[in-house]
């Protein structure tokens, strides 16, 4: 069973979907290996690393994806590479299923079984593969990073014979994996911060990370039964607006990370609450990649509204390749370990396990996953 593994072809991509590390260990369960040429110069690792591990190097990207009875990568494939895949090969990778209609039906009439690491169920056994989580968690601490380094103070209370200055206060707008990063992030440089979500699960663990959680009264909200938030009433996005209004007036970071699954982000600050910060202020716009939480923001740009910088780079964990590589790379082995057939030293595609039911989108042909088949 040849393991192939594509170099990122996305523009400023630099994390890598194997690390020689995994290499190492898909080796030992059998694998046969072979990796694209200059795979993981993003990150850091070199080819030769690679070799040491066990793999083989190639440099015919078409050779590869025509070879491999399995294909990992982090990015969706683009359309036109999908003819080129063998078929019945097993394709891991992130796949946006929610919004690629064209690539999901393309998948299946070439008869992959294509995996969306994003459709990962979230339960405690699969907790080791949730790609979304590992990459989320990084993605928080860089939004403080960014922001901390954009911003015209410091974040710790600093007491000098030239005077004493005052914690910079920073507000958290969701506080789900990457919320809760930043949220620690933030407290452990020193900020006074307030976070808030619909979740009521979620004032308990903000609190026991040293913040304080903004009460807004909402009615009912709650969560699904994987944990995500439901999506609120309008009646209940603009309660929340002017419940969270006072807490951006008087914060020098705003940190926005609200998602709601498979739809598009809320609108959660809008312009008139951005233009009454204090120029110098940071809002960085965690979810400006699915539609934006912040009025004015941009995808994959940095602009500046009233003197208030609004950061919506996206892709957050690009910015710690190494280690955003090495903890993806680590959720692909532990799927590929988790279904492992020893004795015949390929991957089962058991359609039973709750896991498998929930992220393999096509399979044989067809577009088999439910909650998939339902949206389209
Ligand atoms: P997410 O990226 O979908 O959303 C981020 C946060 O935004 C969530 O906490 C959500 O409640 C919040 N949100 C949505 N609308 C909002 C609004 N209007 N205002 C404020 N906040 C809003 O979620 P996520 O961070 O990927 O995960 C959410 C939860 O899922 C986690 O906190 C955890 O409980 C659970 N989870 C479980 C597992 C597991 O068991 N394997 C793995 C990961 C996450």
């Amino acid at each position: 069973m040849q393991i192939g593994v594509l170099k990122e072809a996305f523009p400023g991509e630099n994390r890598v979907s194997v690390t020689p590390d995994t290499v190492k260990k898909l080796a030992k369960l059998g694998a046969e290996l072979v990796v694209e040429a200059a795979l993981g110069e993003g990150s850091g690792f070199e080819d030769q690393e690679y070799v040491d591990a066990g793999a083989a190097v190639a440099s015919n990207r078409s050779d590869l994806l025509a070879k491999s009875d399995i294909i990992l990568r982090i990015r969706k494939p683009e359309t036109d590479e999908i003819g080129h895949l063998k078929q019945g090969c097993i394709h891991i990778s992130y796949l946006d299923p929610f919004n690629e209609g064209d690539l999901v039906d393309a998948l299946a009439k070439q008869g992959i079984s294509a995996i969306s690491l994003e459709m990962i169920p979230r339960t405690t056994l699969s907790q080791k593969m949730d790609a979304l989580s590992s990459q989320a968690n990084l993605a928080g601490y860089v939004a403080v990073m960014m922001a901390a380094n954009r911003l015209n103070r410091i974040l710790p209370m600093m007491m000098t014979p030239a005077g004493t200055l005052k914690p910079a206060k920073v507000f958290v707008i969701g506080a789900g994996v990457a919320g809760l990063q930043a949220i620690a992030t933030a407290k452990r440089l020193g900020a006074k911060v307030t976070a808030f979500d619909t979740r009521p699960v979620v004032a308990e663990q903000v609190r026991s990370v040293g913040a304080k959680f903004l009460e807004i009264d909402l009615g009912e909200t709650g969560q699904t039964k994987d944990g995500y938030a439901k999506e609120l009433t309008p009646e209940q996005v603009e309660k929340q607006r002017q419940g969270q209004k006072a807490a951006i007036a008087e914060s020098d970071v705003v940190i926005t990370t609200a998602q709601v699954f498979g739809r598009k982000a809320p609108v959660l600050v809008t312009r008139d609450m951005v233009e009454v910060m204090q120029p110098g202020s940071v809002i960085v716009d965690m979810a400006a990649e699915t539609g934006g939480n912040v009025e004015g923001s941009v995808a994959g740009e940095e602009t500046v509204v009233n003197g208030v910088t609004i950061i919506g780079q996206g892709n957050w964990s690009n910015n710690v390749s190494r280690d955003a590589s090495q903890m993806y790379s680590s959720n692909l082995y532990n799927m590929l370990n988790e279904f492992w057939d020893k004795e015949n030293k390929s991957f089962a595609l058991d359609r039973e396990n709750d896991i498998i039911k929930g992220c393999l989108i096509t399979h044989a042909g067809a577009v088999v996953n439910e909650t998939i088949k339902r949206r389209s």
